[in-house]
């Protein structure tokens, strides 16, 4: 099934909301079978939402819209589209009166003139029960079987009613092809897109049929595999093989799949390990901790951490010598080791984390431009540091030196357990 979204707001067109709506419904209704073939957002008014349904329609016959079925003068998504289909507006005493009930049972109020509104339907409508707010949604269709679907655009609603109204609807109405839209990602750290498609090579441009996305971001670069026309059983399959194949050739830069968080994964390694984790942050100012901490259950594995963002700090609060500092500069090889000590000894865990750099904009030299950024690593005394120089703005600078340091834990991890594997086997 092919169909089009139209997502309304003047809001969105002048950049002040972001369109999740439309990439939610991508998102969801892929993973049905169904094809978005075009995306279209227009203005709250009652000229451009005809226009743009009408064409819509006329391509697709399907369309799903998003936003303006609101109370106020700038909600015209109703009426403009019962005249596509040539019908009238009616009063729906139903939900007039359900509107006037949830007035008095929560905000003790009686309704507002203005909100009666939302009680107006085109005529000849079926309406689509909203538990998640005040304004159904609108589902309006023709003789030939063309059909509008009207959601609120509050996300929160929309996404609600896409579950509980139109997915059971349109899996009623998919041709039973069973064809579904698949995607399985790989998410890769520091490394960039060009050197992943170097070393996939001949894989570069796609697995066994299957469309393969670079996706940057500033966790690093996700690798998404597609398949567009499989029943789900063997879509699941050629993507498991297609994500083996990747592996193979980029493995050591994947941490994980889908939407996994590199922070949760590390938690999880060093609860499996028994160890505890203290950080030091200078340029991420916490960013780290935050991160951690973030993870539900954390407390069993992250002990604390210091904010040593000052130069007395490092040297007061983590034992960072003074000389070192004045002799290599706070961004430097020694220090972020010393802080990755400093912080386990302190704190008493098994790993310290350091990080120092410079987020900019300001502060870079010709030796050490804004962006760089050393990570000490310190396991059970067992301590390296290493040096990149991220790009991005500040914000990106200090997420991806979080992860960086996320990312130099997991990669010494991997080479204590191919060492084990090693002496296991030897
Ligand atoms: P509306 O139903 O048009 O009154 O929209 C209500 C609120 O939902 C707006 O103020 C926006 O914050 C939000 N919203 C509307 N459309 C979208 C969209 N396409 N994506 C994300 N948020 C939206
Ligand atoms: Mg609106």
């Amino acid at each position: 099934m092919d169909l089009e979204i139209v997502t309304i707001g003047d809001e969105l067109l002048l950049g002040f909301t972001i369109d999740t709506n439309a990439a939610h419904l991508a998102r969801e209704l892929a993973a049905l079978g169904v094809r978005i073939v075009r995306r279209a957002t227009c203005g709250d008014d009652a000229e451009s939402i005809k226009a743009a349904v009408q064409e819509a329609l006329e391509r697709t016959g399907a369309v799903i819209t998003t936003g303006g079925l609101g109370p106020t003068a700038d909600d015209m998504t109703k009426p403009a589209i019962a005249s596509i289909f040539g019908t009238g507006m009616v009063m729906d005493h139903d939900i007039l009166t359900a509107l006037r009930d949830r007035w008095r049972a929560r905000f003790n109020h009686e309704l507002p003139l203005s909100n009666e509104q939302q009680a107006m339907v085109p005529e000849h409508c079926t309406i689509l029960p909203n538990r998640h707010g005040s304004a159904p949604g609108i589902w309006l269709e023709d003789a030939r079987q063309r059909w509008v679907a009207m959601l609120p655009g509050v996300p929160r609603e929309m996404r609600g009613m896409l579950a509980d109204t139109i997915i059971p609807r349109l899996r009623d109405r998919l041709p039973s092809s069973g064809r579904v839209i698949r995607s399985r990602t790989l998410r890769t750290a520091n490394i960039a897109e060009s050197a992943l498609a170097d070393r996939l090579g001949d894989l570069a441009r796609g697995v066994n049929g299957l469309s393969l996305a670079y996706l940057p971001g500033s966790d690093g670069v996700d690798l998404r595999l597609t398949s567009w026309d499989r029943d789900a059983h063997e879509a699941e399959q050629v993507l498991a093989e297609a994500a083996t194949q990747l592996r193979a050739r980029v493995g050591p830069f994947v941490y994980g799949e889908g939407d996994d968080d590199l922070a949760a994964i590390m938690l999880a390694e060093c609860a499996a390990r028994n160890a505890t984790i203290a950080v030091a942050e200078s340029c991420t100012g916490g960013l780290l901790g935050m991160r951690l901490t973030a993870i539900p259950g954390s407390s069993r594995t992250v002990l604390g951490g210091t904010i040593a963002y000052a130069n007395e700090v490092k040297i007061r609060e983590l034992g960072v010598p003074a000389e070192v500092i004045a002799e290599h500069g706070a961004v430097s090889h020694e220090v972020a080791r010393a802080m990755a000590t400093g912080a386990r000894l302190r704190f008493g865990s098994t790993i310290g984390l350091g990080i120092t750099g410079i987020a900019g904009p300001d502060g870079g030299t010709p030796e050490k431009p804004v962006g760089t950024v050393w990570v000490g690593v310190d396991i059970d005394g067992d301590v390296h540091a290493v040096r990149a120089v991220l790009p991005g703005d500040r914000h990106e600078i200090r997420w991806r030196a979080a992860q960086l340091a996320l990312d130099r834990l997991r990669k010494a991890f991997a080479r204590d357990t191919e060492s084990a594997a090693w002496t296991a086997r030897g």
